[in-house]
């Protein structure tokens, strides 16, 4: 074997072999081309040396590894460009369906080479690594509280090429398996093995030496489907177990991704004409699949966005690179309510010490009660300890006094959106922290520049804007005002770091960027419902379009009331034409002729029965000038509808220099308000269109309903010259 560098390979006395993988100079395992190729002679090595009786693969880290490099994916859809400029479209085909089973190839010699394989597993296993383990002929996971395995591709917009869908539909039920493969769960140890998913849990430094004791006693280097007369859990797809499963799994699949998500379909397809093959076979049709997803327009977007731009802005792309790493320890939290209470929470589940204040001793003390039942929904999960309870409640001190505010890092406000209640809170808190503290809002609708006016020092003077449910939702707008400076920046970013969230950076606007785009998914509700779409229509538009729930249910999560506050106010700032009279008009007769606040008083576009699912309400019929008859209705333009109006928000925002950079406008679209993941976020989507057929649709759509289908000019130039978003950053940054 010539010099292995990311294993460490030892044989013991009794002739059973240990390949470390412990790759040098990063945290995590990942499997790249180095990686297969000294897998490969790992693998010969073992197979042809008569004094190794088997092998046993682990990890020298902390975790096992977190599977293929993404980027290595990406680099073969590139060649694959390249070739078929050159060689032409067949040659390019033929070498990418080769490169792109390589995987698949390489864990089935693992499989078949006539020794025993063991994986032996702590911590993350997850895609092309635990298809390494399942190629392995036995699986021995740690009980260690990190050890996590699954198959998680398909939220990359992927699905487990190296042999992962043939091998656990042959571990499990076909039922069980295609969830599994669905919904790319991570499974806890014990979880796993009741799956059938690995053979045993033993502590985690004990799991080597059972491994080795497995290969010494015996143990067979057949895989059970090599084993001739081999039966399915489920038995053949032609059979009536097979139609018992087959006809709903499509309708399922149809129910769960409107057809949007081309790897879903794919492990489908896979699973039921691989189950009807021998495992060679078999594997080559899942690695067809493979070669053609790969290339998708959906996976290639969700891989740039889900995975290679939020590890970058995870990783603090936009930090600034002059200011040294703060040390944050402390922060304060003042307004203990909904949001202050969620904020307090992450924070103090983050090691920081927390300071909580309201109004009252009661009124704080509400808030930490919200962090209790939190921490104790956690512990009925068993996700936690009472011992983490105690500790993380002893961080949260609750108080009315601002001088408590002393020592803090850092200090957020989450109190009534109102300038006046804000400017004072600014004031108070100003004369009790010190001068290197930051001070950040959490409004969601006031510009911070005007708010920072309030301020003795506003380039210490920051927006951190959460989202609700804050303990549940991943994303962070971090605000910059005119005079916020470089450190209260890259504090805030490192405060977001520090509690294991998505931070995006933005310039200051009326609704930063989310919301703004919120907002035109909620309008182009009313619009339709004004128009006498049925309700159930427009809601059904919005699933089938990609967003997780309709234009009218997500109104009724952020509140009808608060929808008509911000009307009133913005109308009463900026005048008559800010506004959309028509929703005006809806929200004040929902509001406050009927009553209606959204789910918060079990009343909205929806009722919320007890007890029942919740179900449009009856009366929203009579709301409606007409009703149009549905077989009249062209569910495409809905959908587009519904998407494009976001999506010429988000270029706009681009164009106002709000947005600065598309990984953040897609990122944040995704993990903000849920738009359609398969595009890979609301610039992506036009990139992937294309600008011209974009603008196109857009221009349709202007002319039938008005002008805020009117296209941007930085968007109309980018039609005109052929650009994409992500082209015009990457010729800035050169
Ligand atoms: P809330 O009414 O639930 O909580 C506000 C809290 O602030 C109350 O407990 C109140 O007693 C306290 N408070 C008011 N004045 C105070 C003062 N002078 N000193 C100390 N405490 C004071 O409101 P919320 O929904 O948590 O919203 C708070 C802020 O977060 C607002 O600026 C809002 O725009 C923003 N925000 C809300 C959401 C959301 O979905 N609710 C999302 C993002 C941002």
């Amino acid at each position: 074997m010539t010099d292995l560098k990311n294993f460490r390979f030892e044989t013991d006395a009794d002739g059973i072999a240990v390949a470390t993988w412990d790759m040098p100079g990063r945290s995590m395992n990942v499997i790249t081309e180095a990686v297969m190729d000294e897998l490969s002679q790992i693998i010969e090595t073992v197979a042809g040396d008569a004094g190794i009786k088997g092998c046993v693969i682990t990890s020298g880290k902390d975790n096992f590894s977190g599977g293929a490099d993404l980027t290595m994916l990406q680099g073969l859809g590139r060649a694959y460009e390249a070739l078929k400029a050159t060689e032409g479209e067949e040659a390019a085909m033929v070498r990418f369906f080769e490169e792109s089973r390589r995987l698949s190839l390489l864990f089935r010699r693992l499989e078949t080479c006539g020794k025993p394989f063991v994986a032996a597993i702590s911590g993350i296993c997850l895609g092309g690594a635990f298809e390494l383990a399942l190629a392995c002929h036995h699986r021995i996971a740690s009980d260690d509280p990190k050890t996590r395995v699954g198959l998680p591709e398909i939220k990359v917009g992927l699905f487990p090429g190296g042999g992962g869908t043939q091998r656990v539909a042959r571990l499990m039920q076909t039922g069980d398996a295609l969830q599994m493969l669905f919904k790319g769960e991570q499974l806890r140890p014990l979880m796993a093995r009741n799956m059938g998913l690995v053979h045993a849990v033993a502590p985690k430094d004990e799991i080597v030496a059972q491994a080795k004791a497995w290969i010494a006693g015996g143990g067979s280097a057949v895989a059970p489907w090599d084993v001739p007369k081999f039966k399915a859990p489920s038995g053949k797809v032609y059979s009536p177990a097979g139609m018992m499963i087959w006809p709903p799994a499509n309708a399922i699949y149809r129910r769960e991704t409107h057809d949007n998500y081309p790897a879903a379909k794919a492990i489908l397809a896979s699973v039921y004409e691989g189950l009807q093959l021998p495992m060679d076979l078999a594997l080559k049709v899942e690695s067809r699949y493979f070669a053609k997803i790969l290339r998708t327009s959906e996976a290639q977007a969700m891989i740039r966005t889900l995975f290679i731009s939020m590890g970058e802005l995870n990783k603090g792309a936009r930090r600034p690179k002059d200011v040294p790493p703060t040390d944050l320890k402390r922060v304060g939290v003042v307004g203990a309510g909904f949001m202050g209470a969620g904020v307090a929470y992450v924070s103090a589940s983050a090691g920081l010490e927390v300071v909580l204040i309201d109004q009252t001793a009661e009124a704080a003390e509400k808030g930490k009660a919200y962090a209790h039942s939190l921490i104790t929904g956690q512990i009925n999960k068993g996700r936690a300890k009472t011992a983490d309870r105690d500790a993380l409640l002893a961080r949260i001190q609750t108080t009315t006094d601002y001088a408590a505010l002393k020592d803090c890092d850092l200090v957020i406000e989450a109190v009534f959106e109102d300038p006046r209640v804000k400017a004072e809170v600014i004031r108070q808190v100003e004369a009790a922290i010190g001068p290197d503290a930051v001070f950040a809002s959490n409004t969601s609708t006031l510009p911070i520049t005007g708010l920072a006016k309030a301020s003795a020092r506003p380039d210490q003077f920051v927006g951190i804007h959460f989202f609700s449910p804050v303990e549940k939702m991943m994303l962070v707008e971090i605000i910059k005002g005119e005079a916020t400076g470089d450190r209260a920046i890259a504090t805030a970013l490192d405060y977001v770091r520090l509690i294991k969230k998505t931070p995006i950076v933005v310039n200051d606007s009326r609704g930063f960027f989310a919301n703004r785009c919120v907002t035109a998914y909620i309008l182009e509700g009313h619009k339709m419902l004004l128009e006498g779409v049925p309700p159930a229509m427009i809601e059904n538009a919005g699933k089938m379009a990609g967003m997780p729930v309709g234009p009218l249910s997500l109104n009724d999560e952020v509140a009808l009331d608060l929808g008509l506050k911000i009307a009133k106010a913005t109308e009463a700032q900026l005048g008559p034409d800010a506004i959309d009279h028509g929703q005006k008009q809806l929200l004040v007769e929902l509001v406050e002729n009927q009553g209606r606040l959204g789910r918060k008083n079990r009343k909205g576009f929806y009722d919320y029965p007890e007890g029942a699912p919740k179900r449009l309400w009856p009366g929203l019929k009579d709301l409606q000038p007409t009703r149009l008859d549905p077989d009249s209705l062209d569910i495409e333009e809905l959908k587009h509808r519904l998407l494009v109006v976001q999506a010429l928000e988000a270029a706009r925002t681009v164009g106002e220099g709000v947005i600065t950079d598309p990984r953040e406008a897609d990122v944040g679209s995704i993990l903000g308000f849920g738009f359609a993941p398969f595009t890979g976020g609301a610039l992506s989507y036009i990139d992937f269109m294309g600008a011209a057929a974009f603008v196109e649709l857009a221009q349709a759509l202007e002319a039938h309903h008005g002008p805020r289908f009117s296209v941007p000019e930085n968007l109309l130039a980018m039609a005109r010259d052929g650009g994409t978003f992500y082209g015009a950053a990457r010729q800035q940054a050169a």
